[in-house]
């Protein structure tokens, strides 16, 4: 990590060394996978990469051990973690219905129907019968507790649906899951929805989140997603820096470069930068909706 820090520009820096991170590794069919922790003053985020590039993330309230699990793919590393950790996981937050999100939901509720002492399980998501097992549907502004911490429900319908990230602040941290809504440098393909609706969750509701925010995104997509940012924004310093560190890291394993911040995802993401002339310039557009539309399908075809 120190050397990982050592050539971070200054900017992007700022939000890696406020994290504490820990790392745990075991093989997984002969591969290493790393279990990546950030402590914070009330929370902690345990960052687990499941299937080919994606992440599940344990949440766990510091002073109660109550913990919740977004996206939990792979239900028995899930509980492996949660039980080395010591918490008490009673909550599943799922962002959206697609099966590398949502396709573990049921296999952990069977779990937690055939062993009491695991205790009551209830899985949140957007009102989708797409979402399997789900007890508690959600919407805009929804709040739910994982213990004393309080989460804030967004409604960003587009990749799908009924996608839902989840927002969590305390006087000292905030941190936000984004799903296939907000990926480190990139966005969700527009599956379900307009671009219309992709400029609200990220320009409208995402941007307007505290710039300090930790970004946890449901996929490790950052070396493709920064070398399509560079040919966008050439003279971008910020892009060149963070393709430079991309390049570097480990992101088969460790996929050291999640969490970003929503200052930083301002900085470096074109497609919350859409209003920025350079950006539209190079999709040949004049106004950031049609900028939206047109850089999503270029990205499409890169
Ligand atoms: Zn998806």
């Amino acid at each position: 990590m120190s050397g990982l820090l050592n050539i971070l520009p200054h900017r992007i820096s700022q939000g890696l060394t406020a994290a504490y991170f820990t790392v745990t590794s075991w093989s997984i069919r002969g591969r290493s996978t790393l279990v990546q922790t950030t402590e914070m003053a009330r929370m902690t985020v345990k960052k687990i990469p499941a299937l080919k590039d994606n992440f599940m993330y344990l949440v766990v309230c510091n002073e109660t051990k109550s913990a919740a699990i977004v996206d939990p793919v792979e239900p028995d590393r899930v509980l492996q973690v949660a039980k080395e950790a010591g918490v008490s996981l009673t909550k599943v937050l799922t962002t959206h219905h697609h099966w590398d999100h949502a396709g573990g939901n049921a296999d952990l509720w069977k779990r937690y129907q055939a062993d009491p002492s695991l205790g009551k399980l209830s899985i949140y998501g957007g009102n989708d019968e797409r979402i399997d097992n789900l007890t508690n549907p959600v919407g805009q502004d929804d709040t739910l507790e994982i213990g004393n911490l309080k989460v804030r429900c967004i409604s960003t319908p587009c990749h799908t649906t009924s996608h839902i990230c989840y927002y969590i602040e305390t006087p000292e941290d905030k941190v936000v899951f984004t799903g296939d809504t907000l990926f480190l440098a990139g966005c969700g393909r527009f599956f379900e929805g307009t671009a219309q609706q992709m400029y609200d969750a990220l320009i409208t509701k995402l941007s307007a989140l505290p710039d300090d925010t930790k970004v946890y995104c449901g996929h490790e997509y950052a070396l493709n997603n920064l070398r399509f940012a560079s040919t966008v924004e050439p003279d971008n310093v910020d892009i060149t820096q963070l393709l430079g560190i991309a390049k570097e890291a480990d992101l088969e394993g460790r996929r050291a470069m999640v969490p970003s911040t929503i200052g930083q995802e301002k900085r470096t993401n074109v497609f919350m930068r859409v209003g920025e002339g350079v950006v539209q310039k190079f999709v040949g557009k004049s106004t950031p909706l049609e900028t939206m539309q047109a850089l999503r399908a270029a990205k499409d075809k890169f």
